[in-house]
């Protein structure tokens, strides 16, 4: 009834869509704490969510704070009653071109809702909405417990499992949102709404792959497990020279097949721009003791790499090394991604040879080809019918990370980003080109991205739960 009223209030006292005034706006309706700053203000930069990209960022004309849920509420209503487009962020990592279409919206910056909450009893974690990966990492560790997570400490928790969650610690336990248990959120109504596998089991299956669709979640419970191996991973880096790659791709295709749950392999393509040399890396994590890890450290040294780094890290020290240079802000940063089954070395030595080329002929460019080959089984002891993110077959997720500065760039990132990726769409032993949503560019057709098979029913979701079309900019399912 209150809210109601708030509505009602709302839209008899302003402001056009154009024009809104911010303050005037949301100020009586939200708590004294929710921050509010329209774009010219000084504080606008602390008020808005940071944005991790400078490439097709989306653009602010205010930002706000809020710090309860019923804020949220509040904030989701008066901007859909006064056509105010919104994108709730956290640290802006969402970087495919559509948010690039977001033009002088309002940002919700989930900052506020940090929330961390470990029960080592029921094996649970709840988080808020506007947790990263790295706010976890010490509390679980403290409780002798763990989750899979993406590799980055700045990452968002919840931004990242609502598009399927990949990582280091997938071949045990799988994908970020198959731990997912049940959500808290504000839906387009500005209803706070629970989703499980017993509360709205419907909308929770489209949580499960197309999140960012459907609402903004305030809190999240998720599985966790006993820490393995005490917490102690293996992380073996190793170098090898460009004359010697073949034997490098070739060790990657051996575990197309099969692959143990705790390891881990990343092959990837750099420049060292002082020493004018492409670098090219087999990286090896082993999620148990040394003696385990060992047959597989012996086979990448047998093909004779340059040198060796092995070294036993802590779970939180290895999302340290992986977050290094990758968490940094102000690039003109942009990716792109095809799902595979199968590692092609001929592919690969064609893309060797045109990353090659470019490094040597764009001194400014520090972008990377990364394979990420993750264990399949834990994934696909899910079933397929059992959330919306259509794609448990892919292998590996072969990411071309793009970093640069001059907007001058843009369109020869472009041309070569598209000529590798098609190449690899076409070996990747899938017959269509199967998109991680969370690594999408922004261009693929909806179909390679939310699956041809998923599709209608998330489109009959949308259509109930967010008519309007207020979530979900990040890549839209349209109807
Ligand atoms: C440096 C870096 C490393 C990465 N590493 C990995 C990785 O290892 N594994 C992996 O799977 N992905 C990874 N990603 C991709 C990442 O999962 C996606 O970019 C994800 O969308 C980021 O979520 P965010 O909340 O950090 O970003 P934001 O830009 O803040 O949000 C992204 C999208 O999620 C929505 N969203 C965020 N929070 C909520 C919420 N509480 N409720 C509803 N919607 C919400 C936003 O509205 C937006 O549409 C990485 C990205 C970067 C930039």
């Amino acid at each position: 009834m209150l809210n109601r009223l708030f509505q009602v209030l709302a839209l008899a006292s302003l402001a056009t869509a154009a024009d809104p005034n911010y303050e005037q706006l949301f100020r009586p309706f939200v708590s004294p704490e929710t921050e509010i700053a329209t774009f010219s203000e000084a504080d606008f930069a602390e008020v808005a969510s940071p944005r991790w990209s400078t490439w097709h960022a989306p653009t602010f004309q205010a930002a706000i704070k809020p710090v309860y849920e019923a804020d949220i509420q509040s904030i989701v209503r008066i901007a859909a009653r006064n056509h105010i487009p919104f994108l709730a962020t956290l640290n802006g990592h969402g970087g495919n071109d559509n948010y690039g279409r977001v033009q002088n919206a309002l940002n919700i910056n989930l900052g506020h809702f940090n929330s961390v909450t470990v029960d080592p009893v029921h094996n649970k974690l709840t988080v808020g909405g506007g947790v990263t990966f790295g706010e976890i990492a010490e509390p679980l560790a403290k409780a002798g417990k763990e989750i899979q997570t993406g590799n980055a400490v700045c990452v968002g928790m919840v931004g990242a499992t609502i598009g399927g969650g990949i990582g280091t610690l997938q071949g045990i336990h799988g994908l970020v949102l198959d731990s997912l248990l049940s959500v808290t959120m504000v839906d387009a109504k500005g209803d706070m709404v629970i989703a499980s596998k017993t509360v709205n089991p419907d909308l929770f299956w489209a949580i499960r792959g197309a999140g960012a669709n459907f609402g903004i979640i305030t809190s999240a419970t998720y599985q966790i497990h006993d820490q393995t191996n005490d917490g102690n991973v293996i992380i073996a880096n190793y170098p090898f020279p460009v004359s010697a790659s073949r034997s490098a791709w070739e060790f990657v295709q051996s575990y197309d097949e099969n692959i143990p749950a705790p390891l881990v392999l990343i092959p990837s393509i750099r420049y060292n721009h002082t020493t004018e040399e492409v670098i090219l890396q087999v990286s090896v994590i082993y999620y148990g003791p040394m003696a385990d890890a060992q047959p597989y450290l012996d086979q990448v040294e047998a093909l004779n790499p340059i040198s060796s780094t092995v070294e036993t890290v802590t779970q939180q020290e290895l999302k340290a090394i992986f977050s290094e240079g990758a968490c940094d802000r102000g690039n003109r940063h942009n990716v792109y991604t095809v799902g595979i089954k199968k590692t092609d070395p001929d592919t690969m030595e064609e893309a060797l040879q045109e990353m090659t080329e470019f490094f040597e002929t764009h001194p400014t460019y520090n972008g990377s080809l990364a394979i990420q080959r993750y264990g399949s089984q834990a994934m696909l002891a899910v079933p397929d019918e059992e959330t919306s993110y259509p794609w448990r077959e892919i292998n590996a997720y072969v990411l071309f990370d793009n970093i640069y500065t001059d907007p001058a760039l843009d369109a020869d990132v472009d041309d070569l980003s598209r000529s590798l990726r098609t190449k690899f769409e076409a070996t990747s032993g899938f017959k269509d080109p199967q998109i991680y949503l969370n690594y999408a560019h922004g261009d693929e057709p909806l179909n390679q991205v939310y699956g041809a098979s998923k599709l209608p029913k998330l489109r009959a979701l949308k259509k109930l739960w967010d008519p309007q079309h207020l979530f979900g900019a990040g890549y839209p399912i349209d109807y």
